[in-house]
């Protein structure tokens, strides 16, 4: 069964309806239970537990450190290419809006990754927005290869591809994918992205299905919040990641939470997502995937990162820049959204090391595949 015949058999409106009508004993079965099913996630995500965010962020804590221990790890992002033939209405590289555009050259790309290699990282994202002719398959390949020898894992954040266009860029040396969703409501989808290739909801959807069959490593999933309704997205979210964790399980998880920022076009979230409610939502995945990766960029704010990290943080960005060229050239016109944790990589390192957590800048090497 695909994901999407998985969704199909979760109506959003009903699922809201009944994360709704759960009640603060559901919500301590949920506690309590030492596996969940979904509807104890469904619990865990109501208003209901809103009240017990203490325990449910002890539990996600311990649970955090069984499988993990406290480490966290480090990565950054390196935008290639900020053109886009998108319309994304929440995305500062929309094709309507007028940024200065770029996609950076090789050498450029080598510089850049050179100024993230000197900072300490060893774990990549590459992120490019979604304009084929510009930044094609073979151009990311090439931008690998040209890359590779600095770092131990690189990931693609990029337009969704088949399972031969993913199978060309893991034989270049991508070993990761990151792709949200951004919305798991199909008629938002549509509003939201009234035009370019992104409107195929479906395609999106089975991405990382794809990647998983072509012999991705490390697959990560998301919903932007912001624009759907939390509970019903994070519900979602889990099923997609529980799905891919049954069916992809040669494929380790991550799953992100990328709230909306402030970007170039003045979008305003259609369903803010408060403080409290990103903290309920992290710790409901938590319970429901004790083994995936849970990763934490620098959208959010230092203070809140500081704080959310004992709740099942594993993975961490910093010093941040979302715009190309942006790291060796001190630029960031031209970037994607503007960050808040403006913290340096080291700075995050020390305070890692205050609070007890090691900072993991390297936990893969390419010579275990061979
Ligand atoms: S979210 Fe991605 S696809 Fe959409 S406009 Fe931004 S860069 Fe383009």
């Amino acid at each position: 069964m695909t994901f999407q015949q998985s969704l199909d058999r979760y109506p959003l409106a009903e699922v809201e309806t009944r994360i709704a009508a759960k009640r603060p004993a559901d919500v301590e079965a949920a506690l309590a239970a030492a596996q969940l099913g979904l509807d104890d996630f469904m619990a865990l995500l109501s208003p209901a537990a809103a009240a017990y965010l203490e325990p449910l962020a002890q539990r996600a804590h311990r649970l955090t450190v069984q499988r993990f221990g406290k480490t966290i790890l480090m990565y950054a992002p390196l935008y290639l290419s900020n053109e886009c033939t998108n319309g994304c209405r929440y995305c500062g590289f929309n094709a309507r809006n007028t940024v200065p555009r770029r996609t950076l050259a090789l050498d450029e790309i080598a510089a850049e990754a050179q100024v993230l290699h000197e900072r300490g990282f060893r774990h990549l994202l590459l992120v490019t927005g979604e304009a084929p002719q510009a930044a094609d398959t073979d151009y990311l390949a090439a931008a690998v290869q040209r890359i590779r020898q600095l770092f131990s894992s690189i990931s693609i954040e990029v337009y969704p591809l088949d399972e031969a266009g993913y199978r060309q860029v893991i034989a270049a040396g991508v070993d990761g994918l990151t792709i949200y969703q951004e919305t798991y409501d199909r008629a938002l989808y549509a509003e939201m992205h009234p035009f370019g290739r992104k409107r195929d909801f479906d395609f999106r959807l089975r991405a990382p299905e794809y990647a998983a069959a072509a012999g991705m490593r490390r697959i990560g999933v998301g919903a932007l919040l912001g624009l759907g309704k939390f509970r019903v997205e994070a519900f979602c979210t889990g099923l997609h990641a529980l799905h891919l964790a049954r069916h992809c399980w040669r494929t380790h998880l991550t799953v992100s939470f990328p709230r909306l920022r402030p970007a170039d076009g003045g979008f305003q979230p259609l369903n803010p997502v408060t403080d409290r409610d990103f903290v309920q939502l992290i710790c409901a995945l938590r319970l429901l995937l004790p083994d995936a990766g849970l990763v934490m960029s620098t959208r959010e704010s230092a203070q809140l990162r500081d704080n959310l990290l004992p709740l099942g943080i594993t993975q961490m960005s910093a010093g941040s820049c979302t715009s190309p060229g942006g790291y060796a050239e001190q630029d960031d016109s031209g970037r994607q959204f503007v960050i808040d944790d403006d913290r340096t990589p080291a700075e995050v390192e020390a305070m890692l090391r205050r609070r007890g957590y090691d900072p993991v800048w390297k936990d893969w090497d390419t010579a275990f595949h061979a």
